[in-house]
């Protein structure tokens, strides 16, 4: 596995573990919390947009209430809202609607965070000074409406909490002043009102901390099932690999034969090609087991293996041991005069490993004997039946002396 993965992995167990204390502090290891951010930017940045254009009619609709509640100073309002708001917001909103996606991608996730947070600040400072220059009897009952924009900023926003804390405290200090700075005209207005938008901070941001949290196990939750993914993956590979294959020599193994024959077969019938097939017994491998012991033996078996594999030529050619000391070589698209000099080949090839084996009668050194048959495939000729062919030809090359090819 990468190196990477091992960070990740003990990066995602120590984030999970920091986010589960009671207090939290939303925040992942440095490079995690890069990878957060980066993840996450772009779907933000969406969200933001969409919300954020639903919230500027939100925003333009207080004209109403600007209207009813401070009407001496409606073309203020009026100014500040469309004049000066709305054009503002809606450069920024096409800016991320129409920007091209690497644009958007590169767009620090902490700087766009900030002018988000800027914008919170900017439509509450726009309340504030409207407030501030009316001198109608009800606009001092308006000063609560500071709680929609940080509802705005804590729950629809949902700016980073650090932000959102800071944002919060920002519109608060100001509401505070707003309504310090009242006529005094009902003093029995200051405390409710503070303490109400004061609930709504305290409320929002304990909103936004959990959905933060929650988004963050989310965003671990959706990493651990990544790794997991990869895991499972890598060990369906392996057995796959291990059922495939045969230990000792790293050939194929029968199960694997039986089922590439099978794909052969098919694909030879319906073009009316050719299937050749060469069955491989080492000669006197009994008596080499008894001469030279089981680990020799095995050793032989791996090197003579090798000779096999490497002897094939096409692509579409394999082998398979499939048996003790028994191979098959299946060579697709391949006529009998072509996969007699391939068994030749391999048979030369074997013996010019001189591997010594002082107890045959054949030769010197190691040998095998070679069955070959061939066929063109037919709806009625099964591949059982082309084995049993080469099966009955390696008979005749044992019968006829061993050490040779027979068709
Ligand atoms: P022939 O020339 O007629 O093929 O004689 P043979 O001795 O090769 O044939 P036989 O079938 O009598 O013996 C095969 C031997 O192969 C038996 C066993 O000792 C050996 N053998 C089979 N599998 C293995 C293995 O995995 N490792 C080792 N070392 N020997 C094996
Ligand atoms: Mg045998
Ligand atoms: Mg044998």
């Amino acid at each position: 596995m990468m190196p990477d993965q091992d960070i990740e992995r003990a990066e995602v167990a120590v984030a999970s573990d920091s986010l589960d204390k009671p207090l939290s502090w939303l925040r992942f290891p440095a490079r995690l919390e890069q990878q957060y951010l980066r993840d996450g930017a772009a779907g933000r940045v969406r969200y933001v947009a969409l919300s954020g254009a639903l919230s500027l009619l939100i925003f333009n609709g207080f004209l109403v209430a600007d209207y009813l509640m401070a009407h001496d100073v409606l073309a203020l309002a009026i100014q500040v809202r469309l004049g000066v708001f709305t054009p503002i917001a809606l450069l920024l909103l096409s800016a991320v609607w129409f920007a091209p996606k690497w644009v958007i991608k590169n767009i620090p996730p902490l700087i766009f965070e900030a002018l988000l947070a800027l914008s919170g600040v900017f439509a509450s400072a726009c309340l504030a000074y409207i407030l501030a220059s009316s001198h109608s009897p009800t606009s001092q009952y308006y000063h609560i409406g500071q709680m929609v924009v940080v509802m705005y900023g804590n729950v629809v926003q949902r700016l980073r909490f650090g932000y959102a804390v800071a944002t919060s405290a920002v519109v608060y200090t100001m509401h505070i002043g707003g309504v310090l700075m009242l006529d005094a005209s009902n003093p029995r207005l200051v405390l409710p009102m503070v303490a109400m938008v004061g609930a709504t901070v305290v409320f929002t941001l304990m909103a936004n901390f959990a959905w933060e949290r929650d988004h963050r196990r989310n965003y671990l939750l959706s990493l651990r099932r990544q790794h997991l993914t990869h895991d499972l993956n890598e060990v369906r590979a392996r057995l796959q690999q291990l059922s495939r294959i045969d230990p000792l020599t790293g050939l194929y193994n029968r199960r694997h034969l039986e089922w590439y024959l099978q794909q052969v077969w098919r694909r030879a019938l319906h073009g009316g090609e050719v299937v050749s097939i060469i069955m491989i017994d080492i000669d006197h491998f009994k008596k080499y087991n008894d001469l030279y012991g089981h680990t020799l033996g095995d050793q032989c078996l791996a090197r003579v293996a090798k000779a096999l594999a490497d002897g094939l030529r096409r692509a579409g050619d394999l082998v398979a041991r499939v048996g003790g000391e028994e191979f098959i070589v299946v060579l697709p698209q391949t006529d009998p005069a072509e996969a007699y000099q391939a068994a030749e080949r391999v048979r030369q090839a074997v013996q010019a490993l001189q591997i010594e084996h002082a107890d045959s009668v054949t030769a010197a050194v190691v040998t095998c004997s070679l069955g070959v048959a061939s066929c063109r495939v037919q709806p009625e000729q099964t591949d059982t039946q082309l084995i049993a062919q080469a099966d009955a030809a390696l008979y005749r090359a044992k019968q006829a002396g061993r050490n040779q090819v027979a068709s």
